[in-house]
């Protein structure tokens, strides 16, 4: 017997013109390319996605086309958001801190029919647009008067243009939930990289539950900020849900240092944000260095690597803002799990619940966890046992764009390429990807927990530990540190820093000092790149 509830598809359009109905006058604030601040509300957002959708019909794309992205957080490539997958095209974000063979490649790859670029990126488009086959026209996110006559590029039209010649009479077309709605391709850090091909059903189911309270707790009341990048997993799906709730958004462009993020989140009482720790780390330095405090932020998401402690800390003993560490990865669209602490946790000493705020979370509801051993068999949730973590779930990855790879399930669930521990009370710890797992005389040595306590330390920036060959022991941990600004510590220091915090045979064999610790474009540290720099490098020890 079936249910007698109508039936409506979880449908993106559904998201923006419940925004435009319901929050119409609902702030959409975004940093342009120029510099300048732009300021319209969820009602315009509607209207423009609209004449999006208009300018695609007008183009002869049908429904499936891909449209690519390559553009900052901002308000048109939020309307491409909802003007593209509402008219039943697929949105693909692209990265642009890839290396521009890569773009192509995945441009080619993805098959974009339309490609829009900020034009911090001309230069990029200038040296691929050749190699793009499927690509029939360029859309530049300017206004007309800001695009450049002589640009070499063929079919190449400002984005006011473009839209400007259509009508916002449009209705949203209705069609089945399971429909692709969006494209975003992983780091590619072996191999070429592979398309994680989002649902419109995966991105609203995503929406509701990144906005519980357990998870962002987004609401009308927020006035929220996106640091992660609308190109890499849909800005963990911050302009869906802000749409869901309401929330006013806030939008930082290309300026993403500390000073410009500050003053961002000051002028626009930021109660929300969302960012990778290298985002955060600078930011803290600005505040920390000019003696500043936030007046209006509350809370913050932390997560697409590990979050030092010591930025946990910071952010809430010196500046009263709660954080939320959370893991996620592309193909989870991106969310898994966030750490907010349980009803239990009241009675615990603030020593004790920072602890637990270290880890990276409990799975929110739709998302399923577990830990499996070297043996195949599921590993207990005891804090303690290492085991790689599979994830199951409607937001979850069932197979990669075109196929690529083959099936990458067991049993149904997904292999994460993470290793982590589970207590308990079901909070998940990662302890690292098991390619940069180091075994140590038969035990794991956690590179993240090296990291964590180099990090601590007031004088280090960065701190990336990766195993290096030793006869006896197999791998011996080393940690490679870039310091802050002016600061000064030696590496007997260092080392002596580590005594007491990690069991004696955890502790780095060295510290190598480098300038900085290799960046890869999604803000993670590259430790390939790493183990390249010292493939000369010999263990003191040895
Ligand atoms: P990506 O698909 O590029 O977003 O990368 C996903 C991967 O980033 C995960 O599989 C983890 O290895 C890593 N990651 C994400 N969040 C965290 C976190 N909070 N702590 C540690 N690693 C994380």
């Amino acid at each position: 017997m079936l249910g007698l509830m109508q039936n409506h598809p979880l449908l993106i359009s559904s998201l923006i013109d419940f925004a435009a109905r319901h929050h119409g006058d609902g702030q959409i604030v975004s940093r342009r390319v120029e510099g300048d601040i732009h300021r319209y509300t969820w009602k315009d957002v509607q209207q423009r996605a609209k004449q999006v959708a208009n300018a695609l019909n007008a183009e002869g794309l049908n429904a499936g086309d891909r449209v690519g992205t390559l553009a900052w957080n901002g308000y048109r490539h939020l309307e491409l958001y909802y003007g593209v997958s509402g008219s039943e095209r697929v949105l693909h974000t692209i990265n642009p801190r890839l290396l521009p063979d890569q773009i192509a490649w995945i441009a080619n790859h993805a098959e974009d029919q339309i490609l829009c670029f900020d034009m911090t990126f001309l230069p990029i488009i200038q040296a691929i647009h050749a190699h793009c086959k499927t690509v029939k026209k360029w859309v530049a996110l300017c206004d007309a008067d800001k695009l450049p006559q002589d640009t070499g590029i063929p079919n190449l039209v400002s984005y006011e243009d473009w839209i400007g010649a259509q009508s916002a009479n449009y209705s949203w077309p209705v069609f089945d939930e399971n429909t692709a709605s969006s494209l975003c391709y992983t780091s590619g850090t072996t191999g070429n990289p592979k398309g994680a091909l989002y649902s419109h059903r995966s991105t609203v189911l995503h929406a509701f539950a990144a906005v519980l309270p357990d998870a962002m707790g987004l609401s009308a009341s927020d006035s929220a900020l996106p640091v992660v990048p609308m190109f890499h997993v849909n800005a963990w799906g911050m302009p869906y849900s802000a749409a869901m709730v309401g929330a006013k958004l806030v939008m930082p462009g290309p300026a993403m240092d500390g000073k410009s993020i500050y003053e961002l989140m000051e002028s626009e009482k930021v109660t929300f944000a969302a960012g990778v720790p290298t985002v955060w780390q600078m930011l803290l330095n600005y505040v920390g260095q000019n003696n500043l405090k936030f007046s209006s932020l509350k809370r913050t998401v932390i997560g697409g690597s590990a979050c030092p402690p010591a930025m946990i800390t910071a952010f809430r003993e010196k500046y009263g803002v709660d954080v939320l560490h959370a893991w996620g990865m592309t193909e989870m669209s991106p969310l898994g799990t966030l750490c907010t602490l349980k009803e239990k946790h009241k009675s615990l000493s603030e020593a004790e619940r920072n602890a637990i705020r270290m880890k990276q979370g409990r799975a929110i509801y739709g998302v399923d966890l577990k830990i499996v051993g070297a043996d195949g068999t599921e590993q207990p949730w005891d804090g303690a046992t290492y085991g790689d973590l599979y994830v199951t779930g409607p937001w979850i990855l069932a197979s990669y764009f075109k196929n690529e790879g083959g099936d990458p399930l067991e049993d149904g669930w997904f292999p994460t390429g993470d290793v982590a521990t589970i207590d308990a009370d079901g909070f998940m710890q990662i302890t690292d990807r098991s390619k940069d797992v180091i075994k140590s005389g038969g035990e794991w040595i956690s590179s993240i927990d090296v990291e964590n306590t180099a990090m601590g330390h007031p004088a280090v920036a960065m701190a990336a530990c990766i195993g290096m060959p030793h006869p006896k022991w197999d791998e011996r941990p080393i940690v490679a540190v870039a310091l802050k600004p002016g600061a000064e510590v030696s590496r007997e220091e260092l080392l002596k820093f580590f005594e007491g915090k990690m069991a004696k045979w955890q502790i780095p064999d060295d510290v190598v000092f480098v300038d900085s610790i290799p960046i890869g474009a999604t803000g993670k540290m590259l430790k390939t790149k790493l183990r390249e720099q010292l493939r000369d490098y010999k263990l003191p020890t040895l």
